[in-house]
């Protein structure tokens, strides 16, 4: 049962006023609470802070309770997580253990050392420091990196810093007080060094972006056709709940829903080439075709959303493309360049 847990009125307000003196300005209570992101109660002691990547770029925020401390799974970006941690303090005085890294996503690691700032220490599986050496070399010995060039359009980068999370390896397991927790890296799927959070007894998954529920999978750094084999892993698991990166919580269908997306993108591309048609001119077509279609309109991106080409759906149809053939598609007039994650998210913002 999943069930939304508001802030009591009284503590909202008293935050608010709070946080409104701490930033000296003069913020109404009501105002400042109705922000407040949502914090929804999966099981007792296991929840997540509702992120928002349509208009903020944050993610979702697992929240595990274990041995009378808080673990959290995925970071967000600094102003995302202090919004966080407010909703979690609106229910839970409890310290803070660990931030779990679910992939090298700035929207799910910028916010590192806010966390690390307020006692969690960032941990994320060992193949992750690859990716995120190429995105921010300064972290390790090299110039300037993504975060630099975010700093101008992130604002709340200007007050935080990179920070690199603990490498442990897959299958690394926290074991405490009758509460169990593994980080688990299923495969190469949405990045390369992507993991999931896989609490076994309560039966809930928290999926970082390998699902999404909504039109939010962000595919540059992805390998679709293992993505899909990624999935059937995830629901071999058995989850009762999955936390998806982005969107709403819901039961293992999430899963299969976002399988079935990237199937019928593949099967409408495959579908293209052995009809002999110039697949890029088809992808405004197929896009309306899988937009027409109630189990797969939900994934399509959705042009009114700030982020929405970085979402873009020519950019998964290219992708699978690429891998079923090989080939790489002209670009078709008109249509941004493909985004490489995450160093063009900035261009992309001034471009749509
Ligand atoms: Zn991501
Ligand atoms: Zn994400």
């Amino acid at each position: 049962m999943i069930v939304v847990m508001h802030a009591h009125a009284s503590r909202s307000a008293f935050l608010a006023a709070l946080a409104g003196a701490a930033a000296g300005i003069a913020v109404p209570a009501r105002a400042r609470a109705a922000a407040l992101p949502e914090m929804i109660a999966l099981a007792p002691g296991v929840s997540y802070v509702r992120g928002d990547i349509e208009n903020a770029l944050t993610c979702n925020t697992g929240v595990i309770e274990s041995a009378g401390r808080l673990s959290l799974v995925d970071a967000a970006v600094p102003d995302g997580a202090a919004a966080a941690l407010q909703a979690i303090r609106a229910h839970s005085a409890l310290p803070l253990a660990r931030v779990i890294d679910t992939h090298y996503h700035l929207d799910h690691t910028y916010g590192n050392a806010f966390w690390n700032d307020h006692g969690a220490e960032p941990i994320a599986v060992e193949g992750l420091a690859a990716e995120l050496a190429s995105a921010e070399p300064e972290l390790f010995g090299g110039g300037p990196g993504l975060w630099q060039k975010m700093s101008s359009s992130l604002a709340s980068l200007k007050s935080s810093r990179p920070l690199a999370p603990r490498y442990a390896p897959s299958g690394t397991t926290f074991e405490a007080a009758g509460r169990a927790f593994s980080l688990i890296h299923p495969g190469v799927a949405h990045t390369r060094s992507d993991a999931v959070v896989w609490l076994p007894k309560e039966r809930i998954l928290f999926t970082g972006d390998l699902v999404a529920n909504g039109p939010y999978n962000a595919v540059a750094d992805s390998t679709i056709g293992s993505w899909i084999g990624v999935l059937d892993r995830l629901r071999a698991l058995g989850p009762a709940i999955v936390v998806p990166g982005h969107g709403d919580a819901g039961g293992p269908e999430l899963i299969d829903r976002q399988q079935g997306y990237f199937r019928a993108v593949t099967a409408a591309v495959d579908a293209a080439v052995a009809a002999g048609k110039d697949v890029g001119a088809e992808i405004p077509a197929m896009r309306e075709r899988l937009r027409a279609d109630p189990a797969t309109a939900k994934y399509v991106n959705d042009h009114h959303l700030a982020y929405s080409a970085f979402f873009a759906f020519h950019d998964l149809a290219a992708k699978i493309y690429h891998e079923r053939t090989g080939k790489t598609l002209a670009r078709l007039p008109g249509l941004p360049p493909p985004a490489r994650c995450c160093g063009d998210l900035a261009r992309y913002r001034s471009a749509t």
